[in-house]
């Protein structure tokens, strides 16, 4: 009995590796048309400016709006884009797309919204992406101090030279720069020396206890000096409470981001928010 216990929880588990590569394989497939039939999406989630409870920006956070499996977060396709190089028709979207909606927004009461985008070290890699972005601001008629590119650390640990070459290419254009779940990379400090950085996002996983634990609290201070010292400003991401809010709003957090604000939402769920007051978060004054 124990052996063909053994037997079938073998082949139970060959069996579900081999769904998940079967899943994979499909997956990689459905990829290849997503762009063509045009099932990708922007969502946006508003970062909250601290200094005057305004909204001057948003985060375009990509979904596949897949034909059979519904609406998929970025983790269920982006690592697998990475691997098969469809990253980088997907980044180009994703930039063409955020300029789109900056043309659009450009026209109305929203006018000052910048939207920062997320680009991963492979999309980096990819010699003509600055052009891109160059070409996507000028054929919308968009500045490109509207736009704001996001980075992790990853950048900073591999292809040094070539990527401090794209990013003070970008950074010449206007484009803003951010540096993604900044403490979290295995990166030095020097980069902050070398590259040409804007902003820094502290990482969620600082920010979730830093009203409860004392170490959170130090190194959420300390991230914040250090910048500000530099001349860079400070996002706080995933702020969910607003005992969070009043600790980094004391702490001259200059932005915050997180689910108190507002969740991801598509465009047009984020203009009706914003006219109906809904995400002007009463902030503490601090002291
Ligand atoms: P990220 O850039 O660090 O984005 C923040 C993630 O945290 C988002 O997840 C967002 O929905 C989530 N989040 C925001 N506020 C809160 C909060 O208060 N609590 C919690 N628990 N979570 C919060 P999402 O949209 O699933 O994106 C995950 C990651 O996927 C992003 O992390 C980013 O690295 C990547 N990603 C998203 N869009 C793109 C894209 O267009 N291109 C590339 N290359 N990567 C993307
Ligand atoms: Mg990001
Ligand atoms: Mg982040
Ligand atoms: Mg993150």
């Amino acid at each position: 009995r124990a052996k063909e216990q053994g037997r079938n929880t073998y082949q139970f588990y060959t069996e579900g590796m081999q769904d998940r590569e079967v899943m994979r394989l499909e997956l990689d497939k459905d990829l290849n048309h997503a762009l063509a039939n045009d099932e990708f999406v922007l969502y946006f989630q508003p970062q909250l400016d601290l200094n005057d409870s305004s909204i001057n920006s948003v985060e375009a956070l990509i979904r596949w709006q897949h034909p059979r499996r519904g609406l998929l977060p970025p983790v269920d396709f982006i690592p697998l884009a990475e691997e098969s190089g469809r990253i980088t028709d997907i980044g180009r979207w994703v930039v063409m797309a955020a300029c789109r909606q900056l043309a659009k927004w450009q026209k109305g009461p929203y006018s000052h919204l910048r939207i920062a985008v997320n680009l991963s070290g492979r999309e980096l890699d990819d010699e003509s992406i600055v052009d891109h972005i160059q070409e996507a601001l000028e054929s919308n008629g968009v500045p490109a101090s509207r736009l704001e590119v996001e980075l992790t650390e990853e950048i900073f640990i591999q292809n040094i030279e070539h990527n401090l070459n794209q990013l003070t290419k970008l950074h010449k254009l206007g484009v803003h720069l951010a540096i993604d779940d900044f403490g979290v990379g295995y990166s030095s400090l020097g980069y902050l020396r070398d590259f040409p950085v804007d902003l820094l996002k502290i990482d969620r996983s600082f920010i979730t206890d830093v009203t409860e634990r004392h170490d959170d609290a130090v190194i959420t201070r300390a991230v914040i000096n250090l910048a500000h010292n530099l001349g860079i400003q400070v996002v706080a991401e995933g702020v969910e409470t607003h005992e969070q809010l009043t600790f980094l709003k004391n702490h001259r957090c200059d932005l915050i981001q997180g689910y108190l604000i507002s969740r991801p939402i598509p465009a047009g769920e984020l203009e009706r928010a914003l006219s109906a007051g809904l995400l002007e978060i009463d902030t503490p004054v601090g002291s």
